[in-house]
């Protein structure tokens, strides 16, 4: 399985000098799975960048399964962007909160956007997460609510013998009782988690928001027996500097931890 990192930042793309290193675009990462599918977690603008990095490859899969943690800005922007959408000989399946079809078709709807989701020439099969697990190609995808406000969901993907979770916006509290998301991520080989803030940020008015700190990463990975945990969806306030800051404390808790950057792969 090889997990590529499209987008790392959280809530708005932070373009610039500053950012260079952790990198600018929203949420989106790409995993090709032993099996040979390929699966992207959210359409932040970091899936504009996949979508250019798909016209260059030799044999570009003609299958994509798209999973859409929530709706906020910072995980569907980029998919009006998204080129091979526009393939006709493209088919992706597009999996995310009953009413998906619907939020997508009106992010591409007068007066925001001059494209609509019908112009898109590829083949699009909607399929509304109800808790159950996804199943396609010897891969498993199990949708996990998570903490945050208007709903968000994690996913377990599991894939000849390997099991990857993507949990981005959620707020978990070091200290908390996350019992029910640590069996369901029990013994993962990799955990991408929202550490959005520090602790001292979080205790300082932003409780409530929907994000968690890389303490409460840590607690969680150490509880369930995680091999590796990759600090995601970056406050758009923090630089480079602050970025690798985190990285650092954060490995003083767990030490096989990286913060996302944009352009980094994993192969696990
Ligand atoms: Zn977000
Ligand atoms: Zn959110």
């Amino acid at each position: 399985m090889k997990i590529r990192f499209w987008g790392v930042r959280g809530s708005a793309p932070t373009p610039g000098p500053k950012t260079s290193r952790i990198g600018g675009n929203t949420s989106c990462v790409e995993v090709s799975a032993g099996c040979g599918e390929t699966i992207i977690f959210d359409a932040g603008t970091g899936i504009r960048e996949m979508g250019l990095n798909y016209f260059t490859r030799p044999a570009p899969p003609k299958r994509l399964h798209l999973f859409l943690s929530h709706f906020h800005w910072d995980h569907i922007q980029g998919f009006p962007f998204f080129g091979p959408a526009f393939l006709g000989d493209v088919r992706m399946d597009i999996y995310g909160a009953p009413g998906v079809e619907g939020y997508l078709a009106a992010q591409m709807s007068a007066p925001f956007f001059p494209v609509s989701l019908a112009d898109m020439k590829s083949e699009k099969v909607f399929h509304e997460l109800n808790g159950a697990a996804m199943e396609f190609g010897g891969c498993s995808v199990i949708p996990v609510p998570l903490s945050h406000p208007q709903s968000s969901y994690g996913f377990v993907l599991m894939e000849n013998g390997v099991k990857a979770v993507y949990s981005s916006d959620t707020e978990y509290v070091a200290g908390g009782n996350h019992e029910t998301f640590v069996e369901m991520i029990r013994d993962a080989d990799i955990l991408m988690f929202d550490a959005q803030y520090t602790p001292e940020q979080y205790n300082k008015g932003r409780v409530g928001w929907g994000h968690s700190t890389f303490e409460a990463a840590a607690e969680i990975v150490k509880k369930a027996g995680v091999k590796k945990l990759v600090l995601f969806h970056h406050e758009p306030t923090h630089d480079d500097d602050a970025v690798e800051e985190i990285e650092r404390r954060a490995r003083e808790l767990f030490p096989d931890t990286v913060a996302a950057r944009e352009g980094m792969t994993i192969e696990i």
